[in-house]
């Protein structure tokens, strides 16, 4: 492994699950000539054979154990479920002086289930692109997906930083824009940001899908009017985003708590036909759609 001033390069890397994120990886791995061998590992040996066709993987592993043998750095892209057997399986054959690293979109719980199991002289740099797309798969990846994008890091107290340097040059490499907090402030931002959301658009999807069958159809027709919106971020993949919420559940129960009262303070709002109140806070919120915009988020 080597990361210079004009180098970055690993001899072994294994990437453990290849979807939309991993496969996306192993893309600017390729692309950039990153790695000299890309070992990948899944669940299932359909994505395995799909991400060999693809020409993502030097090799092919089915267990975690044998797909780590030898590799500089190792990266975690499976749903966040699986991380801490997945961890405990692949402990063993981590080589002395290998970085662990992932991309799961909730990050305390990484540490606290992949921590564990990190042998000393190994590191554990846990990571997030903040970069996705309502697909799944390997072939769903792209290797543009992270250009311009967030990705956060978030090392525990006393990590080693050679290491955090180096996954913060893996993704500068991917285009990444990369920020560093802790794990507790990444979850508490992201439970705003994007774990609420995804609830609401879940919700909304999950309403109208009780609807009768007639208005279900007018729904769909009709969907142009802000429910087409909802249905691209409800289609997101359902183990990925059980994971999410299972994984962050004190910091989304917060959020959902004060989304839950202003809820039903609108709800209120209208039943008295408070116009001034509605009017009040569209403003407000309009405000913050020209502040995505000028941050260039949108
Ligand atoms: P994905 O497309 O569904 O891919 C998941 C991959 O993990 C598949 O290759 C799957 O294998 C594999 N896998 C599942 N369980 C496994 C196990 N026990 N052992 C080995 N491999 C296993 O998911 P993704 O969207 O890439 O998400 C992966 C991670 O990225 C998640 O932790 C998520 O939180 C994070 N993330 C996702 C997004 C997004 O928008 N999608 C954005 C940022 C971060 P099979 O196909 O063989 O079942």
């Amino acid at each position: 492994m080597k990361n210079n001033e004009n180098t970055l390069h690993f001899d072994r890397v294994a990437l453990i699950g290849i979807g939309l994120i991993g496969s996306s990886l192993a893309r600017v791995l390729r692309r950039d000539g990153l790695a000299g061998h890309i070992a990948v590992c899944s669940n299932t040996h359909a994505t395995l054979d799909k991400a060999k066709e693809l020409g993502l993987a030097d090799g092919s592993e089915y267990d975690a154990r044998q797909a780590v043998d030898g590799a500089d750095l190792v990266v975690l892209c499976t749903p966040l479920g699986a991380y801490g057997r997945i961890a405990e399986v692949m402990a063993p054959g981590l080589k002395p002086g290998c970085i662990v690293t992932d991309v799961g979109s909730v990050k305390q719980c990484v540490i606290s289930d992949v921590g564990p199991h990190v042998p000393e002289g190994c590191h554990l740099v846990p990571a997030h692109p903040v970069a996705g797309t309502e697909h799944s798969g390997p072939e769903a990846g792209f290797a543009e997906l992270f250009h311009d994008r967030f990705c956060i890091v978030t090392p525990p107290p006393g990590t080693d930083q050679a290491a955090v340097d180096t996954v913060i040059a893996l993704w500068k490499a991917a285009g990444s824009k990369v920020e560093s907090m802790s794990a507790h402030h990444h979850d508490s931002v992201l439970a705003m940001t994007s774990h609420l959301p995804h609830l609401i658009a879940y919700t909304i999807v999950g309403t109208a899908t009780d609807l009768s069958d007639h208005l279900m159809m007018e729904v769909v027709k009709y969907s142009a009017g802000g429910f087409r919106d909802f249905t691209r971020i409800a289609a997101s993949d359902p183990v990925m985003w059980r994971d999410v919420f299972l994984s962050n559940r004190e910091s989304v129960l917060d959020v959902l708590g004060r989304f839950t009262e202003d809820l039903t303070a609108l709800q209120r709002a209208i039943r008295w036909g408070e116009g001034d109140k509605l009017q009040e806070l569209f403003t407000r919120t309009r405000e913050i759609r020209r502040g995505v915009i000028d941050a260039k988020q949108a």
